[in-house]
């Protein structure tokens, strides 16, 4: 891939970056006790980046030691100063975005404008959970008020165990660290081994803003390896997995034969758009479907990779995506900032992806390749997206996720059948229905089986979801994430009964 016509810094600024490569434990770098390695590459120009030791169950003991030792003092520390130090962690975040948001773009291959994007999407919701610490509390339950004061009494539930992916390295993570850390619990924190430096970065960064040594530990790794260990650690009071359905469904074994942690699993997700008739003139529906279909290379949990529309609209709402994906995504170097849609995040997914165009093909739909803005790099793990038309339900390009830039499209006539597709696939994590129609809005809200829902009349983008609790349906796992039930998802509840004459 060649530099020369970017005008950006951003080359400059890769060229000098340090990958640390250790693990953080107990408020430092610590060496990490592993003999097995792994390295991490640039999906962008497949050029090697750095090169880790794997966290072993000793070093994973001594993280898991760190963060108990750490929860003894941070679960008493007051409320309001507990939210005054996450603030602070928040503003570091800000301080350090392009650091944070070049580690992502580097490791995953993000285009970097949107790896800021990211950074400033994490640290919003580490200050929305900060601002909750001082407004959810328990409950005084009914009694007898002569005799007794009885309570239902919100408490950390101690050490939290966090296993995430590589799609956003960062914000997964923090999506995960910031109820706990604000609920009173610390963290051991394994990111994916694609993608382990922004959330070394974070932990760093924390300390410098003030939270305690042991609050936040991170321990780099490959899952077979470290995540199994934290996963089956007896001194871990709750696990949260953000990644696929096989490996979150693999923890809850390691869960049941260790200590029966309760485990929060954020999974795979195969997830629809249906648009109806009268939504087909919406301005800007083509961005907004393309948008939730390709954006970050279509590698993204809630990505809409089910196009289910109505069978008389279906020619013009295609033409619209086309005409969107061509205009709207610009496929090249994800260090500049021109670009909007990068490489597939690692050879073994590009392979992956790769194998479902014959699948598709295969299976008898018509595959069409679309076209972005920009120049196609020589090297790396790029490729243009998609479309399989003319797709069935029960073809594996609709039924399985394959976490890449590949759309395909189901039509449909009625009601009934544009809901019996959209619930007809395993997952339910999120689910989009275009319509002006109130009553439909109303039926299809409920009756959609995902945890993530938009009804939309206009394609006015929807707000920011920091206060949204969800919890998906299905193979998309269970665990109620962000809003005040997220942080509650972090708590255990006590019943207190203080009885006195
Ligand atoms: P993955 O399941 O392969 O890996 C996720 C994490 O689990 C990594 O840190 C990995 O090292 C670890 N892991 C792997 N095997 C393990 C084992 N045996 N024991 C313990 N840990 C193990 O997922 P991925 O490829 O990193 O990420 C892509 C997947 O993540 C997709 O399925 C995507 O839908 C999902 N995802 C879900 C959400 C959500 O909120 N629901 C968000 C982002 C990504």
């Amino acid at each position: 891939m060649t530099d020369q016509h970017i005008n950006s810094d951003w080359i400059q600024k890769a060229a000098t970056i340090r990958f640390e490569t250790r693990a953080f434990i107990e408020g430092d770098y610590q060496v990490s006790k592993g003999k097995a390695i792994f390295t991490t590459v640039n999906p962008a120009t497949e050029c090697e980046l750095a090169t880790f030791t794997d966290a072993n169950p000793n070093s994973v003991d001594q993280a898991v030691a760190a963060a108990r030792k750490a929860f003894g003092q941070w679960r008493h520390v007051a409320p309001d100063q507990r939210k005054a130090l996450l603030l602070a962690v928040a503003d570091r975040i800000d301080a350090e975005r392009n650091t944070l948001a070049l580690l992502d773009s580097l490791e995953m291959g993000m285009p970097i404008s949107m790896a800021l994007e990211q950074v400033e999407g994490a640290a919003g919701f580490l200050r929305y959970n900060a601002e909750l610490i001082d407004k959810v509390y328990g409950e005084i339950a009914p009694s007898d008020p002569a005799t007794t004061l009885a309570l239902s009494l919100p408490e950390p539930r101690g050490v939290i165990g966090i296993i995430s992916p590589w799609n956003f390295p960062l914000l997964t993570a923090i999506l995960a660290i910031a109820p706990a850390l604000a609920a009173g619990n610390t963290v051991v924190v394994k990111p994916s081994e694609q993608t382990p430096s922004s959330v070394l970065k974070l932990a760093e960064i924390a300390i410098q803003a003030g939270l305690p040594p042991g609050v936040i530990n991170v321990i780099p790794g490959r899952g077979i390896t470290t995540g199994a260990a934290l996963a089956g650690h007896h001194d871990i009071d709750k696990l949260h997995f953000t990644g696929s359905t096989q490996v979150g469904r693999q923890l809850m074994v390691y869960a049941g034969q260790s200590n029966g942690k309760p485990v929060m699993l954020e999974m795979g997700g195969k997830s629809p758009q249906i648009v109806f008739e009268d939504a087909a003139n919406l301005p800007g529906l083509g961005k907004a479907l393309a948008q939730a279909t390709f954006y970050n290379s279509g590698q993204i949990c809630v990505a809409k990779t089910r196009l289910l529309v109505h069978d008389n609209i279906k020619e013009q709402v295609l033409a619209l995506i086309k005409a969107e994906t061509q205009q709207a995504f610009c496929i090249g170097n994800p260090l500049d900032e021109k670009t909007t849609f990068g490489p597939i995040a690692s050879r073994k997914q590009f392979d992956r992806v790769n194998t479902y165009l014959n699948i598709g093909q295969e299976e008898g739909a018509d595959i069409q390749t679309l076209m972005t803005a920009g120049e196609m790099p020589v090297t790396g793990n790029f490729m243009q997206p998609v479309l399989f038309d003319n797709a069935k339900n029960e073809m594996r390009i609709v039924q399985e996720e394959i976490f890449g830039p590949i759309l395909s499209v189901v039509s449909f006539k009625t009601d009934e059948e544009a809901i019996q597709l959209a619930n007809g696939v395993n997952y339910g994590l999120a689910a989009t229905a275009w319509t002006k129609d109130l009553g439909r809005a109303r039926r299809f809200a409920r009756d959609l089986e995902a945890g993530e829902i938009s009804i939309c009349a206009t394609t006015t983008p929807a707000t920011p979801t920091a206060s949204l609790s969800t919890e998906p349906f299905g193979a998309s796992g269970h665990g109620v994430l962000a809003g005040r039930r997220g942080l509650e998802a972090y708590q255990r509840t006590k019943a207190v009964q203080i009885i006195t004459d």
